[in-house]
């Protein structure tokens, strides 16, 4: 996988998150179980490896990737050696490669292998700031995945909406996501109906129109989503989708969709 977008923090939390997730003996939908041998392992155990580019000057090296002939002064595994033996603790062995834009022509080569024959237990994550640095034939062999810039942050929250009011309601809004996202098939409903009222509610405590409170509410769905389950892509693309619909969907229908999404009916 690929992992792209224009900020390095939400990357690296994406890509953390993966490497937990596929590490994890038993992950559940909502992530890693968090209490396996791996989860409670630094940086997820010994099936794990992170790569990132030397220092000075910043690059991914050949002798990262696969063995060299020569001495080299990278104390770490190269790639293709540690895919080389089965995981001992998790179900699979995960490299993750961060800055991978830096990478220099023969490593890269040497990767390509790697994703043109990989083990069936090797999971690999790739990560850029600068995804048109990043070789066609390399990007053609991974999923990519945009991981977007949070639009709100969680620090945001509590900066920009001053009112005492206003911060009661993001707090309830983070009680209602958070009880819809375990709700199980069938909560929809119930979810929607809180989503309504919710709206309502910020439209009168910031004065805003009925378009706008809903506007926001999508907004901080989605960002609560990206800091809380940054695993459920599919999700979060729904809510973009939603909100590129803002301008011609029926916003009652809208929150329908929304909780459909949001609750079990939509988890697989
Ligand atoms: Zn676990």
């Amino acid at each position: 996988m690929l992992l792209y977008g224009s900020g390095q923090s939400p990357i690296r939390h994406w890509m953390m998150q993966l490497v937990s997730m596929w590490a994890c003996k038993q992950p559940t939908a909502s992530g890693p179980c968090g209490e396996c041998g791996p989860c409670r392992s630094e940086n997820g155990g010994v099936d794990v490896q992170i790569i990132e580019p030397t220092s000075n000057p910043p690059i991914i090296n050949l002798e990262m990737i696969t063995e060299v002939d020569r001495p080299v002064k990278w104390e770490g595994v190269p790639v293709r050696r540690f895919l080389r033996t089965p995981p001992m603790m998790s179900p699979r062995k995960i490299v993750a490669i961060t800055d991978f834009d830096r990478a220099n022509h023969r490593a890269s080569n040497a990767l390509l292998k790697t994703l043109e024959e990989p083990s069936p237990y090797a999971r690999l994550v790739l990560t850029t700031t600068r995804i048109s640095r990043i070789t066609r034939t390399i990007r053609s062999r991974c999923l990519c995945v945009g991981v977007p810039e949070p639009l709100i942050s969680t620090g945001f929250w509590s900066k920009t909406i001053e009112s005492e009011a206003g911060q009661e309601c993001l707090a309830e809004l983070d009680q209602i996501l958070r009880i819809a996202v375990d709700a199980p098939d069938g909560a929809a409903l119930r979810t929607g109906d809180q989503l309504r009222k919710w709206a309502l509610q910020w439209q009168k405590t910031m004065e805003v129109s009925d378009r706008a409170a809903l506007t926001d509410l999508l907004q901080f769905t989605g960002d609560w989503l990206s800091h809380t389950h940054p695993e459920r892509y599919n999700l979060r693309s729904a809510i973009q989708e939603s909100h590129r619909l803002m301008a011609s969907a029926h916003p009652t229908l809208l929150l329908d969709v929304l909780s459909m999404e949001l609750t079990g009916s939509s988890r697989s």
